[in-house]
């Protein structure tokens, strides 16, 4: 058996020592006789588990006292739905940016709760750049001002936030961990695994302290983050081996010298694929050069008719899964912090190779 680069936007590649490590321990974790997947969530086992989860994710991103860290199941598209469901309690409205594919599923399940104002928009450039912060048409009494930082399928991230004095609910689904953040700066992040923290079924959820009071009653108890928080992310049974890979996964981050440490490695794979591109006119890449994402690299082929043969082309080299998005067509290369240097390097390589021979 021999292991590709795998480009995919998400189940995406795990490290390789995170999958050897879990082989490991797969019949018999720490003497227990038993895998994770076959142990009580209740078991003093278990509960260290999800303990240095939580305490890994917590030193990688300084997450300070003042919010929870909470495992949830569904995945982040669950979120769109139970942050307004949690969090509009009391207020008439929430604030919305619309800057792809993902904020407006957001914006599509939050109007089943509440009045969304989309402060704004940039959907008239096809997403290709972020509105301009200045003119956000910001309400201040709204519940919240949501974003999702980085559009996974459109390819386009931004890392500064809107001056507000709303509690900022970010979608970082596919930048978590990539890249340093100062979480005080957030009242909710949330981000769906299985792009840079381990298998599907679970979402990372920290949220601030004070906005565990807004959770209402009418909110079903399973979706409530406040008994979410007083029963440690426990109300029932945890998605257990999701959450014991993600531990695995902030191990690795932290051997690898923690978040400072895979951003400049992610700056370098980033750039090294985009300066490729651009001195190209073979491949192009629409994003305004300011919000190109780090995570996931969008391109086209000047000439449309080549790409089912880039594709099958590129898989035959060992590159997996470069196709964009199903609703936007084109190439998409997904460059989360397991893939290392030389997985870029090969692509690069092949997609000059590839020009080469078809231009
Ligand atoms: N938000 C972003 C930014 C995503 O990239 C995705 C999935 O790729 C989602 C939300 C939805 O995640 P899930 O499939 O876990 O519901």
């Amino acid at each position: 058996m021999s292991r590709v680069y795998n480009f995919c936007s998400g189940p995406a590649a795990l490290p390789e020592a995170v999958l050897k490590k879990a082989q490991a321990e797969m019949l018999d974790w720490h003497g227990a006789g038993v895998s994770v997947m076959e142990m009580s969530h209740r078991s003093t086992e278990f509960m260290s588990i999800l303990a240095s989860a939580k305490a890994r994710l917590s030193r990688l991103l300084d997450i300070s006292d003042d919010y929870e860290v909470l495992f949830v199941q569904g995945g982040a598209s669950t979120l769109f739905a139970q942050i307004p469901a949690n969090l509009v309690n009391g207020f008439e409205s929430a604030c919305y940016l619309d800057t792809g594919a993902w904020s407006s599923k957001a914006i599509k399940e939050a109007k089943r709760y509440t009045k969304v104002n989309v402060v704004g928009s940039s959907k008239e450039q096809n997403y290709t750049t972020v509105p301009d912060f200045s003119s956000l048409k910001l309400d201040e009494s709204a519940a919240y001002l949501h974003l999702c930082a980085n559009e996974t399928i459109g390819g386009l991230e931004f890392a500064d936030l809107p001056e507000t004095s709303l509690p900022i609910v970010a979608d970082l689904s596919s930048t978590i961990l990539s890249r340093k953040i100062d979480v005080s700066k957030y009242g909710l992040i949330y981000a769906g695994a299985q792009k840079n923290v381990g298998p599907a079924g679970v979402v990372i959820c920290i949220i601030r302290k004070d906005l565990l009071a807004r959770c209402g009653d009418n909110v079903p108890s399973i979706w409530n983050f406040e008994n979410l928080a007083a029963n440690d992310s426990m109300i029932n049974t945890p998605p257990t081996f999701a959450i014991y890979l993600a531990d695995l996964v902030f191990e690795w981050l932290e051997e690898q010298g923690g978040v400072e440490a895979i951003e400049a490695i992610n700056i370098r794979k980033a750039q090294a694929l985009y300066d490729f591109i651009d001195s190209s006119d073979f491949y192009s890449n629409p994003v305004d050069p300011a919000y190109r994402s780090r995570m996931n690299v969008p391109f086209i082929l000047a000439d449309e008719s080549l790409e089912s043969l880039f594709l099958k082309e590129s898989e035959a080299a060992g590159l997996r899964t470069l196709a964009g998005h199903r609703s936007v067509g084109g190439m998409r290369a997904s460059i989360y912090n397991a893939m290392p240097m030389e997985g870029v390097q090969a692509l690069i390589d092949f997609m000059r190779a590839f020009e080469e021979r078809h231009r």
